[in-house]
């Protein structure tokens, strides 16, 4: 059961959206400031996402006629400028997800203002606004973030894992819808090895790994629920395992009792519901 359901648009069981989170080669470059270009490896397998993948998903999401949400750092979007073009000619989101994914807690809150606000530049004159929604790298948002996306007009940051469904968030500069990722949906436990940022896991395979966002899918659609995972480009984006993704999705897609939205619709559909949503707060002062 689900302590606070909301429901969703046409009479539709289910909420959904599908999340890539473009980070690229931004990883090897912030973990590795000193050495990372010479890291070919790590560099290579980052820059698979915008050149190989995305153009993969794009072409997916255009036959299957769905509109989703991809969240890039600032320096990623200046790094690939035809992979911005490409996503934003077919109508898809464009989240904010740092400059060149730094941890918000690596760093003073000053340090992060600097890096949230050239990211936000990069955003306005690329895609000629600004972005309506943030994903914090690592999840690590923090009361400093918030306050921030709140004072520039966010309508929903997609960080924190207080619910099953999008919740409301409360902060001394306000409230923002708050659209919860969690770790069983995000593909880097099952798919991602990265020796240079410690990161040693045994990958599985395809099927395997993409079964636990698919028990989590069956999950969420028997109580009416949210399903939202958190892919890289560079780690589900690889052939075989896109290839599975693919061939179930075009399944739930016929059985038709799903609603997929970009993230700013649905955060739209929830502030719409305001009453129905949890209320969860961030107190800045004391935390
Ligand atoms: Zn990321």
């Amino acid at each position: 059961m689900l302590l606070h359901p909301l429901p969703w648009p046409d009479g539709k069981r289910l909420g959904a959206a599908i999340t890539f989170d473009i980070d690229a080669d931004s990883l090897i470059r912030n973990a590795r400031p000193d050495d990372g270009y010479l890291r070919l490896a790590p560099v290579s397998m980052g820059r698979y996402g915008p050149t190989v993948a995305v153009p993969r998903i794009l072409d997916t999401y255009r036959r299957f006629g769905l509109t989703q949400t991809f969240f890039m750092p600032g320096w990623v979007m200046e790094t690939y400028p035809a992979t911005v073009e490409a996503i934003l000619k077919d109508g898809h989101e464009i989240g904010h997800h740092s400059w060149r994914h730094e941890d918000p807690m690596g760093h003073s809150d000053e340090v992060e203002a600097e890096l949230f606000y050239r990211a936000m530049d990069t955003h306005v004159r690329m895609t000629g606004r600004k972005p309506r929604g943030y994903r914090a790298p690592v999840y690590n948002a923090t009361p400093g973030v918030i306050g921030r996306l709140l004072t520039e007009g966010f309508l929903y940051d997609s960080s924190l894992m207080a619910d099953d469904l999008p919740y409301l968030l409360q902060a001394p500069e306000g409230e923002i819808i708050e659209i919860p990722p969690h770790w069983g949906t995000d593909d880097w436990p099952p798919f991602a090895h990265f020796e240079e940022i410690g990161y040693l896991m045994p990958v599985r395979g395809p099927s395997d790994g993409i079964r636990a966002f698919i028990e989590e899918y069956d999950a969420a659609m028997e109580v009416g629920g949210f399903w939202m995972p958190v892919l890289h480009p560079f780690l589900t984006g690889r052939l075989a395992r896109w290839a599975v993704m693919e061939r179930w999705l075009e399944k739930v897609l016929e059985a038709g009792d799903v609603w997929f939205a970009p993230m700013e619709e649905i955060a739209r559909h929830a502030a719409s519901h305001r009453d129905l949503l949890r209320v969860d707060t961030v107190d800045g002062a004391s935390a």
